[in-house]
């Protein structure tokens, strides 16, 4: 059992690690400062290829091709990277114990890592339908989608039942991407969801009614209304049907669950301040205890545009906080400040040849232009959301760069708007 030091430790491996790392040598590491410990084999990568490109039926993604920094046009931080910069990337690892007061990690195998400063990014874990005690939910051939292991298993099931029935649980992200992703596999997908149209935090009616005509023309089959209440399994133990709780059952070969995320935050929970489901940090990422700092998807940080608290679980907040985080460190070290993090929320998906962008916030009422009829092969229709006579959030299918590039810059300057009229020459 080993005890090590390091100046800086980034806990967890994943998108906000892979950009800290970046951010760690643009402003100047020394070899040996710097150590990331992951519970994941791999070195960071950009987590939003599991969901789309690795499931692909031709020419899946595989790393190491999507580390990070690539999703933002970066390098692409292979192994060799890291050790090329001197940072120890200590992956495999598992920390199951941690002192703030003794500034160190335990990991599974009783090694001791002490830091001056640690950066915690632990992102999250899905949640389980046996959480909830579904009956069932624990047979062979029920999928969850998080790290690359995840997306392995789920990509040999799809190879080992061509042409077999899946069923997605839930109507979020995971539920519409997966569900493009299995039927490109010539699976016979079924989506279930409780609520009235798919995406409900974030779509409104006309926006959802889009895209799920577009999945049923796909040959996408959408159960809405109802849940999964249980699961029956073959001799093997391997499911064979959803059981919903309005008495229908769907046969299944494959089952995938995408109802919601937990952020990582045990380990700490009782060290440092929670709120919101994440550790409370200020606009630098600081936690409330000294040399700290939280960042990604078990952030909870102010966010100024609309002055209240949020937790964020998209990757483009991981990036940046996680840039946010470094430069502050380094910005104390040298004597500096940085600019208070000023967010401007940004959220997308990508399926089947969609692709839409939204930023800002959705509240208010949504003014939605072009759904309705929208071309279902070169699609492209919006939403502005408006309140108090400016627009707070906006939402594009089918935008250019420069189309979004403006989109991004309405929400930001939450342009005033005083006829619904005008909004269309935005
Ligand atoms: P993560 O990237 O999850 O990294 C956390 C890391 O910490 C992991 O390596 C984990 O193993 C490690 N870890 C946790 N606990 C421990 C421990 N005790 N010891 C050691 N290591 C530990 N967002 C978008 O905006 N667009 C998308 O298209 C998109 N697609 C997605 C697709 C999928 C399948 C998933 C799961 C998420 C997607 N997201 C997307 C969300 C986005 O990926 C996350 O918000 C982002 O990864 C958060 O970054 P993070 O660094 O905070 O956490
Ligand atoms: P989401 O929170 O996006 O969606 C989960 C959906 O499942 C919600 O609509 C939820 O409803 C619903 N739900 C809850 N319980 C049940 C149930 N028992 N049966 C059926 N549906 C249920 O989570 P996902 O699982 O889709 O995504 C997991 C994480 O991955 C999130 O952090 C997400 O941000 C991230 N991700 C992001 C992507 C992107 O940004 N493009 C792509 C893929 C993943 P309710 O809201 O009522 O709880």
């Amino acid at each position: 059992m080993a005890e090590k030091s390091y100046k800086y430790i980034i806990l967890g491996g994943g998108v906000a690690a892979g950009y800290a790392a970046r951010e760690f040598v643009q402003q100047g590491l020394q070899a040996g400062e710097l150590a990331i410990i992951s519970k994941e084999p791999a070195a960071p990568y950009e987590r939003p290829a599991l969901s789309k490109a690795y499931l692909f039926p031709e020419s899946p993604a595989r790393l190491p091709g999507f580390h990070t920094c690539v999703g933002s046009g970066g390098e692409r931080q292979t192994p060799q990277w890291y050790s090329e910069k001197g940072i120890d990337l200590v992956l495999d690892t598992e920390v199951v114990e941690a002192s703030v007061a003794q500034k160190s990690l335990k990991t599974a195998s009783g090694d001791v890592y002490k830091y001056g400063a640690l950066i915690i990014a632990t992102g999250a874990t899905f949640i389980k339908l046996s959480d909830f005690g579904t009956p069932g939910a624990d047979a062979k051939g029920i999928y969850h989608l998080r790290e690359v292991e995840d997306a392995t298993a789920l990509y040999e099931a799809i190879k080992a039942n061509p042409n077999g029935n899946a069923v997605c649980v839930g109507g979020g992200y995971i539920g519409l991407e997966l569900a493009a992703v299995l039927n490109m596999n010539k699976m016979k997908v079924t989506m279930v969801y409780p609520e009235p149209f798919c995406m409900p935090r974030l779509f409104v009616s006309e926006i959802a009614a889009f895209y799920e005509g577009y999945y049923k023309e796909k040959g996408i089959e959408i159960v809405k209304g109802t849940v999964a209440s249980g699961f029956e399994s073959n001799e093997h133990g391997e499911v064979k049907v959803v059981k919903l709780k309005d008495g229908r059952e769907l046969p299944a070969d494959i089952v995938i669950v995408g109802v919601g995320a937990r952020p990582n935050i045990g380990l700490f929970k009782d060290q440092l301040t929670v709120e919101k489901g994440g550790f409370k940090v200020d606009g630098f990422f600081k936690t409330s205890a000294e040399n700290v700092y939280a960042v990604g998807d078990v952030a909870t940080f102010p966010l100024k545009l609309y002055n209240e608290l949020r937790r964020v679980e998209h990757v483009d907040h991981a990036r940046k906080s996680a840039i946010q985080a470094v430069q502050t460190i380094k910005a104390a070290e040298a004597g500096t400040s940085v600019e208070e993090y000023d967010y401007l929320p940004y959220f997308y998906s990508r399926a089947f040849s969609l692709s839409w962008q939204f930023y800002g916030d959705n509240v208010g009422d949504a003014v939605v232009w072009g759904a309705k009829g929208a071309d279902k092969v070169n699609a492209k229709f919006g939403a502005y959301w408006v309140k108090d006579g400016k627009v707070m959030g906006a939402f594009l299918e089918g935008g250019s760069a420069d189309e979004n590039k403006a989109l991004a810059t309405a929400a930001r300057n939450q342009v005033p708007v005083s006829t619904i009229k005008e909004l269309s020459n935005l």
